[in-house]
This record gives structure tokens, C-alpha cells and sequence, in this order.
């Protein structure tokens, strides 16, 4: 694509937005508001990532879209805007490096294998260009690297891990990184792609605002587990995309005298830091004894699976609920996952890639990390013997159906279909599987 001229020809400075879609508590915007220069806002829709999506209507498209108009309508307070270009955004970025008299560009630091690997190749271009590339902390709480063993190593298990961050949290700034009231922005005279123009359609939808309150912290505890409830936060989507601070978050969580919440918000850092240092156990077991189980496979089994179809009424209740909304309560991610991987055998990557597919709150990180924890094969993973029963499941954690029924409205114990496969048997056989580690057919 060609980037067309700078919207200024004087020098400025460019604030490169990724996955932190907002002006509010934003660190690279803070740096850059720190400085002399003008900025330009920029988001690059990134071909390398849009051309792996199958749905032209990606509701995460749409979301990015919706929250690129709202920022620029935020961004024309201060007399500026978003920029919006499309292309590999290497290739769009090193275009600008070597066209427009840009000075430095800010940006929030990102550790998906992916991310690292197109900074590092901006950086490079950056550098031989004089260009100064500015790169903070802004997605989590905690770098990577600062949270390891006392050798050194980066933590393997989550309790130890969990307990040293909250420690090291105090010596953390989580104050607000405050604008000035005068920021310098620049109009980029250009209006926002659209939706169209990036090979994508609208779909309308009600995506959950990024809400917190101390009454869902203060009753997250009690009410996690139970998916018929309004219990969580449902703030996955926007710290995914940094439509929500997680300085704001955390301070949230430290108000309440219960850390429940604070401990699933460490969940995901601690499945970030094992990406970041274990990036194969990105699409391999972490645990090399798992990494050749010879998994099962078959096309119809699978596609029942995926549409809510098994005859295990909260198995499909979850999968419906992911298929209609993009969204899954994470007793039930649990609870599918299981089946999948333990009951049918199935390879967790299949899992996880369909999880991929339709999560609104797709982490790699944490959906990597979570499907290895319940196939047993990851970090701090539950052991094989741990086989989610899903229908004592149900009676525990929707003792009255309405979740099921929430998603199957026509529910009925005695009319609906049966299992696909014997949950008794399937145990039975999964406890063999991976005691044996051998085929079975
Ligand atoms: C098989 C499986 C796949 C999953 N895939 C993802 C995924 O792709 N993206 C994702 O963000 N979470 C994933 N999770 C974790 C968890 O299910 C979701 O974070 C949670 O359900 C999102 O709902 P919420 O925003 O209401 O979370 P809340 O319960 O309100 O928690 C607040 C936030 O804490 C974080 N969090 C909570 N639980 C976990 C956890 N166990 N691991 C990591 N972070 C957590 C999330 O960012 C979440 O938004 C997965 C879990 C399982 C079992």
C-alpha cells in the first residue's frame, strides 16, 4: 500500500496503537505527551493478522473499528485524530520511517511471538533510519523477566509465581498516567477506514462495557463459578484490546478485602510470562513427555463438539453459548475443554484453535495456557487423572439448569439426546491413554 504524505512536513512523533485502544491511562501516549513535538495517533490494520481471520463479519474486527471511532472522536478534543492505514504493518511502518519526518514512535509492549518478531524488525528498520523507537509497559502489570525464581528462572507453577508478584506490586506505580490538558495531537486530515475498505463487514452487536464495579469484586468469590449468574467481570475483550487500563483494574482489585479477583488477573500475567519464555509451548506441549500422544481424530465427533451437539447438556450449553455470543463462562471452558482432549482424546490445539475462532477474548497466552492446563500437557497443569465430570458439574454449579436452559431452551432431562460417548467408559480409556501413552483405536 502506498502511505500517501505525512499530514505535516515539519517533524513530530507517533503514538502506534496496538492492542491499547485508549487515549485515558495510556503509557506510550503519556511518554509522547512528555515530549516537544506534535503527535500523530496511528493504527495500522495489519494484513498479517487480518488474513488469518475466516469470517469477513469477525466481531474483534468490528470491535477495533467501533472503538477507532470513538477514540478518534476523543482525539479531536485536543484538535487531533486516528490515523488509520492498512497493509503489513512492518511494510507500513518502515514506509513511514523512510518517508515522513518522524522523530520517535511510541509503543506499548507486546510478547506474543507474533508481536515480537514484527517490533523487532521495525526496530531494526527504525534504527538505521535515525527514527527512535520508545517502548513501554502497558498491557500488564508485571515485565516478563521481573517476576522469576530466586536462580533466576522464570516460574513454572503459579502459586510461588502469584505470591512474588503481589509482593513486588508494591514497589509498582499504579497511579494514572494523566494527560496534559493540552495535547498536542495532529489531524491527520484523513477519515477512518472503513470497514469495507478493509475487507471486512459490519455486524451489529452489543459488546459488555468496560465496567467494574466493588460489587462484582466483592461477590466475585461466591459467584465465579456458577455460569447462570452474572458473576465475573466480563472484561476479557477489553483488556485484549486495552480498552481498560490494568492499572485501573488493579487498583480496583485492591480495594476489596477479598484477592479472588486480583488472583485471575495474575492468572493472566503468569500465562504471558510462560509465553514469553517458552514460546513453543505455544503450539507444543510444555511438558515434553506429552509431545507425542498419539490423540484421536474424527470429523463427525469434532464437528459435534463444536456445535453444541455431544448429548451432554452442559457441554452443549457452553458451546452454544461461545457459537451465539463469543463469549464462554470459564467453568465451562473448563468443562468443554475437558471433554474434548479427555473423553474424546482429542488434540487440544484443535480446541484451542476453535476457541480462537469465536472468542471475543481471545488471548493467545491464556487460551494456550488454559487448554494445556486442562489436557493435563502445560504449566502448573491439572494431572491426567483429573477428568471433569460434566454432568456432577452440572448439578454443583447449575443445580437448577438455567444455564443449560439459558442456551438450550428446550431442554428436557428425559428427551434430549444421549451422550456421544459414554462418560464412564471414556474415562476409563483416557486413564490408559495416558498412563500407556499409546494409541487406542
Ligand atoms: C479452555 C480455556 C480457554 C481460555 N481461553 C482464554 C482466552 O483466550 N482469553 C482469556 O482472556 N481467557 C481465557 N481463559 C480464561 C478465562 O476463562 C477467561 O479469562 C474468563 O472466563 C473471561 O471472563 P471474564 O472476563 O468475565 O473474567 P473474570 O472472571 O471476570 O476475570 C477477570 C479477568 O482475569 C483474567 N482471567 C480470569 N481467569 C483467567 C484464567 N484462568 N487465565 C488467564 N486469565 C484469566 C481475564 O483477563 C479476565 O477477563 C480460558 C480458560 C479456559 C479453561
Amino acid at each position: 500500500m502506498q502511505i500517501g504524505p505525512p499530514p505535516i512536513s515539519t517533524p513530530f512523533n507517533i503514538v502506534w496503537l496496538r492492542r491499547n485502544l485508549r487515549l485515558i491511562d495510556n503509557m506510550p501516549l503519556y511518554h509522547a505527551a512528555c515530549e516537544d513535538l506534535p503527535i500523530l495517533i496511528l493504527f495500522v490494520y495489519d494484513t498479517d493478522i487480518l488474513t488469518r481471520l475466516d469470517d469477513s463479519s469477525d466481531l474483534r474486527v468490528n470491535f477495533i473499528h467501533l472503538t477507532l471511532h470513538k477514540l478518534n472522536k476523543e482525539a479531536s478534543a485536543h484538535h487531533g485524530g486516528v490515523l488509520t492505514l492498512h497493509g503489513t504493518a512492518i511494510k507500513v511502518l518502515e514506509q513511514i520511517i523512510t518517508n515522513w519526518p518522524v522523530r520517535k514512535i511510541f509503543h506499548a509492549l507486546d510478547f506474543e511471538p507474533y508481536a515480537l518478531a514484527r517490533d523487532a524488525q521495525v526496530m531494526k528498520c527504525a534504527r538505521m533510519n535515525n527514527v527512535a523507537m520508545n517502548s513501554s509497559l502497558d498491557h500488564i502489570i508485571m515485565h516478563p523477566e521481573r517476576i522469576t525464581t530466586l536462580d533466576g528462572k522464570p516460574y513454572k507453577v503459579y502459586t510461588p509465581y502469584s505470591k512474588q508478584w503481589i509482593k513486588e506490586l508494591k514497589s509498582v506505580c499504579l497511579s494514572d498516567s494523566q494527560l496534559p490538558k493540552s495535547l498536542n495531537l495532529i489531524n491527520p486530515k484523513r477519515s477512518l477506514l472503513t470497514l469495507r475498505q478493509i475487507g471486512f463487514s459490519f455486524k451489529e452487536w452489543s459488546f459488555p462495557d468496560a465496567f467494574i464495579s466493588q460489587s462484582i469484586i466483592g461477590l466475585y468469590k461466591d459467584k465465579r463459578d456458577f455460569p447462570s449468574e452474572e458473576g465475573t467481570s466480563h472484561l476479557g475483550m477489553h483488556l485484549r484490546f486495552g480498552t481498560i487500563s490494568i492499572r485501573y483494574l488493579v487498583k480496583q482489585a485492591l480495594e476489596s478485602n477479598d484477592n479472588t479477583f486480583l488472583k485471575q488477573l495474575i492468572w493472566r500475567e503468569f500465562f504471558i510470562q510462560v509465553m514469553f519464555h517458552f514460546p513453543n509451548s505455544m503450539t507444543q506441549a510444555f511438558n515434553p513427555k506429552y509431545r507425542n500422544l498419539p490423540w484421536r481424530f474424527d470429523e463427525e465427533q469434532f464437528n459435534r463438539w463444536k456445535n453444541g451437539e455431544t448429548g451432554i447438556p452442559l457441554v452443549d450449553a457452553g458451546m452454544r453459548q461461545l457459537n451465539q455470543t463469543g463469549y464462554m463462562h470459564n467453568r465451562v471452558r473448563m468443562i468443554v475443554a475437558s471433554w474434548l482432549c479427555k473423553n474424546l482424546l482429542f488434540d487440544w490445539r484443535l480446541g484451542e484453535r476453535y476457541f480462537a475462532s469465536k472468542l471475543l477474548d481471545f488471548e493467545l497466552a491464556s487460551n494456550v495456557g488454559s487448554w494445556q492446563w486442562v489436557a493435563g500437557t502445560g504449566v502448573d497443569a491439572a494431572p491426567y487423572f483429573r477428568i471433569f465430570n460434566p454432568f456432577t458439574q452440572a448439578k454443583k454449579f447449575d443445580p437448577n439448569n438455567l444455564y443449560i436452559k439459558k442456551y438450550i431452551p428446550n431442554y428436557s432431562e428425559n428427551t434430549y439426546p444421549q451422550p456421544m460417548v459414554d462418560y464412564k467408559v471414556s474415562r476409563t480409556v483416557c486413564l490408559d491413554f495416558f498412563r500407556n501413552n499409546v494409541s487406542i483405536t
